[in-house]
């Protein structure tokens, strides 16, 4: 039999599309105006091959012009145009993509950054418009035709008149419903909003008609308003310049600009990946918390960009947990969108990248620890909590990777010490790695099982974070040294004569110890000499596995 051809039914499909494929409204402009860039795009490629075309930068440029006496917004440019066939084809059937057409037959040169590919884009405007109107002029015409079309309604295609090669898409927009309003699109700050917000990396300029007040001339007091045309996208993005062109005051305008955070990052990070997984990256540390950062509210991720147009604001898949709070951007050609260039398919190329950048935000914060202990710290008072959480998570999968940016405070002048150091400067003798858990440091210290390890001059690390103790038992040992709590049964601590004594103490005191017992009976397991005890009378000790920290916490949380 032979093979027959699906058919479509395009009125519904579109019905589908406009209102189904996105989420926002907002993303009609940047739809359009990528098309308006690929248009352009495409006479620079031209030109490269073509010696009698010129690509004079000057003469090429996109501008969006809202008029609200008409209710109607237009967005033209001075790209490639297209012919009758053109309109008919691109943008008289769906999911027919010229851009994409053009990058596979253009596939040998290099760097292209079309944005098209999957031929919808172009009819989002509907979701704002109800009728839309393209005039274009293909290069190397002298004569414009005009698309227009209400939808679902299908569209006409006539000649019209056009004096410049290129593209006028005007939008009439729809007037507002009891749910919706539509206003918006006519509001120059809104739209100017929303250029910055999905397209202010364009490669080209985007002119607006801005309005302004400035004083009246000879008129003191007064003021006039004025309107100029501005260019409102910033066109090269940071991140595609090169590093040594910028200093640090730019990577923190940046940050503020992004609004990434309020405070002063204590590091940033600029990838340039040119290998196997090709992309840019500007990463930053912060210095403080979020507000919301240790509540349920918080978000992490990363902003996704593809060939320069947001396409995501947080990216979760880019940032493992132990690393949310690292703030920044990734731009990346050769995504695997999916149709509405919002959400991303599973994509090898997206894992590599969140690889790539965990290794290295990684080696930057040992860098940091190493290089420059002030500001590691100011980090680590922010976001240590998380680093310890990302060790216990995940069943101690990321140990390796976090262990080494630990600081705990140790007995030692009470400063924060690595796990590192402190193995480095172990004595010889010494069998373990010791740490005692409290509300506070002054408590710890109080407590007279630390006592015996002090003596021997050997350093402790201060538990006073909840999650220490269960980062530390995932650990379970560093550099082949075991944890032991310093209220453990067993210290390792060889026995000094005087603790040798004590063992005749047991077993002369057995009685006492005995009735003592009694009295404490369901309160403590039993009663016996301790081999510790310098300066105090008594002490709690544990048996087994779990400190007692511990298991106050254990018990404290619901079952
Ligand atoms: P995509 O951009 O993914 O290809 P669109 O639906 O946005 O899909 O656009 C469909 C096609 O229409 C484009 O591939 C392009 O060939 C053509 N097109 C749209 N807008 C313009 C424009 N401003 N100038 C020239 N061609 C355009
Ligand atoms: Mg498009």
């Amino acid at each position: 039999m032979a093979k027959k051809e699906f058919k479509a039914e395009s009125k519904r499909l579109l019905e589908m599309m406009i209102n189904s494929i996105y989420t926002q409204k907002e993303i009609f402009l940047r739809e359009l105006i990528s098309n308006a860039s690929d248009a352009i795009d495409k006479i620079y490629y031209r030109a490269l091959t073509d010696d009698s075309l010129v690509f004079d930068k000057d003469n090429y440029y996109i501008r969006v012009a809202a008029d609200k006496a008409t209710r109607t917004l237009t967005i033209s440019d001075t790209g490639i145009g297209m012919t009758a066939d053109d309109l008919e084809e691109h943008l008289g059937v769906i999911a027919k993509s010229g851009s994409l057409a053009f990058k596979s037959e253009n596939e040998a040169k290099d760097g292209h950054n079309i944005i098209g590919q999957f031929g919808v884009g172009f009819y989002s405007a509907f979701m704002v418009a109800d009728t839309v109107t393209v005039v274009s002029r293909a290069l190397g015409s002298d004569q414009a035709f005009k698309w227009e079309s209400t939808g679902a309604d299908g569209y006409s295609i006539v000649p019209a008149e056009k004096e410049t090669v290129g593209t006028e898409i005007t939008l009439k927009i729809k007037d507002n419903t009891e749910d919706d309003s539509y206003d918006e699109y006519l509001e120059e700050y809104r739209l100017r909003a929303i250029v910055k917000k999905y397209s202010d990396f364009i490669r080209y300029p985007i002119k607006m008609e801005i309005s302004g007040s400035r004083p009246k001339e000879g008129e003191e007091g007064e003021f006039e308003t004025y309107k100029e045309e501005q260019t409102v996208n910033s066109m090269v993005p940071i991140w595609r310049k090169n590093k040594s062109e910028l200093k640090d005051e730019d990577y923190d305008n940046f940050y503020m600009e992004k609004r990434y955070g309020f405070d002063k990052p204590v590091k940033h990070i600029h990838i340039s990946a040119d290998g196997a997984v090709v992309y840019n990256a500007i990463l930053y540390i912060p210095e403080s918390t979020p507000f919301d950062y240790y509540t349920k509210e918080f978000e992490k991720g990363l902003e996704l960009y593809s060939n320069g147009v947001l396409i995501m604001n947080k990216c979760a898949d880019l940032l493992p947990d132990h690393f949310s709070f690292v703030k920044g951007m990734v731009d990346s050609e050769n995504l695997s969108l999916n149709i509405s260039r919002e959400l991303l398919q599973q994509d090898r190329q997206l894992t590599a990248i969140a690889k790539h950048l965990e290794k290295r935000i990684k080696s930057e914060l040992l860098n940091l620890l190493k290089n420059d202990r002030e500001k590691y710290e100011a980090f680590y008072k922010s976001f240590g909590r998380t680093l310890k959480f990302g060790i216990y998570n995940d069943y101690g999968m990321h140990k390796e990777t976090l262990q080494d940016l630990l600081l705990f405070t140790s007995s030692k002048e009470k400063k924060n010490v690595s796990l590192e150091e402190y193995v480095s400067r172990m004595p010889e003798e010494q069998k373990y790695i010791y740490y005692a858990t409290g509300e506070s440091i002054e408590r710890i210290e109080k407590l007279p099982q630390t006592e015996v390890v002090a003596d021997k001059g050997y350093e402790i690390l201060y538990f006073t974070d909840d999650v220490d103790e269960f980062a530390i038992k995932v650990i379970q040992s560093y550099k082949e040294k075991e944890f032991r709590s310093v209220s453990s049964g067993d210290l390792g601590i060889e026995p000094s004569e005087e603790e040798k004594a004590s063992e005749a103490e047991e077993s002369e005191n057995k009685d006492l110890f005995e009735s003592m017992q009694g009295l404490l009976s369901g309160k403590v397991k039993k009663v016996k000499a301790s081999k510790r005890l310098k300066s105090h009378p008594v002490c709690l000790s544990a048996e087994g596995d779990v400190s007692i920290e511990m298991e106050k916490i254990l018990k404290a949380m619901p079952s």
